[in-house]
């Protein structure tokens, strides 16, 4: 799939049998709001689908950010607040083919969820630590071949 944002080829990562798609070049992260929801309930935010439901059906939001389009249907996305502070807008398509993060943005939500619900332990910062790991792989960047290593 290629990057809504810088269109490079974008990596499949795995992880707790969720898929998501990563873009090593930005740092973005795209996934659906089924990935995104089990991705959470792994790590012990219980009651994030109000929270979920609350951005798939929320307004437009005002953004000077350049809209994007789509990776899966092409058509431009619509601008969501996560959250105020600090202010954090993704962009999700409007057939609901999945949300875009660009990169830190997925960290924001989590950082916001912990303040908010409570999780079971640290699941937070396991997410946190395992998106550094994992996003943040070692290894060149900006040539041609982009693959995770082992
Ligand atoms: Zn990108
Ligand atoms: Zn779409």
């Amino acid at each position: 799939m290629i990057c809504p944002a810088c269109k490079h080829d974008m990596l499949v990562v795995e992880y707790h049998d969720i898929e998501l798609d990563y873009c090593n070049r930005c740092k973005g992260v795209w996934l659906d709001s089924a990935e995104l929801e089990l991705l959470l309930k792994s790590h012990g935010f219980g009651e994030t689908k109000p929270f979920l439901d609350g951005i798939l059906n929320s307004e437009e939001a005002v953004s000077t950010e350049k809209k994007r389009n789509c990776p899966i249907c092409g058509h431009k996305m619509k601008k969501t607040a996560i959250c105020e502070q600090p202010e954090t807008v993704i962009d999700m398509c409007h057939d609901e083919h999945g949300l875009w993060f660009d990169g830190g943005e997925i960290r924001q939500l989590m950082r916001h969820l912990s303040r908010e619900h409570q999780p079971e332990h640290d699941a937070g910062e396991q997410v946190l630590a395992f998106l550094e790991e994992v996003f943040e792989a070692p290894g060149q960047s900006g040539d041609g071949n982009t693959r995770t290593q082992e």
